[in-house]
């Protein structure tokens, strides 16, 4: 999968925008993509059924390319979600 053509993280109204090479624009909350952070932790507590609190208003502080993905830092300290662009792309 191709990475978009751009990524930018909306501080006012707590989103995060992919563009897509197709032209097509995709958003995605904050607490949308804190709450399906792929990561070996959070997987194994929404097996467990017990899944972190997320704040509805949690920030993303950085947002780093990792060639197949973005690693994503939360504010609430969280950042050992890698994203690739398929799991970003069926986000709906
Ligand atoms: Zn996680």
């Amino acid at each position: 999968m191709n990475a978009p053509e751009q990524v930018t993280v909306h501080a006012a109204s707590a989103r995060l925008s992919l563009t897509w090479n197709n032209g097509q624009t995709q958003w995605i909350d904050n607490a949308t993509l804190r709450e399906r952070c792929p990561c070996s932790t959070c997987s194994r507590l929404k097996h467990s059924g017990q899944a972190a609190q997320i704040e509805s208003r949690v920030a993303i502080v950085d947002v780093q390319p990792m060639g197949y993905g973005v690693q994503i830092v939360f504010s609430d300290g969280h950042a050992q979600g890698i994203y690739p662009w398929d799991y970003l792309a069926g986000i709906a």
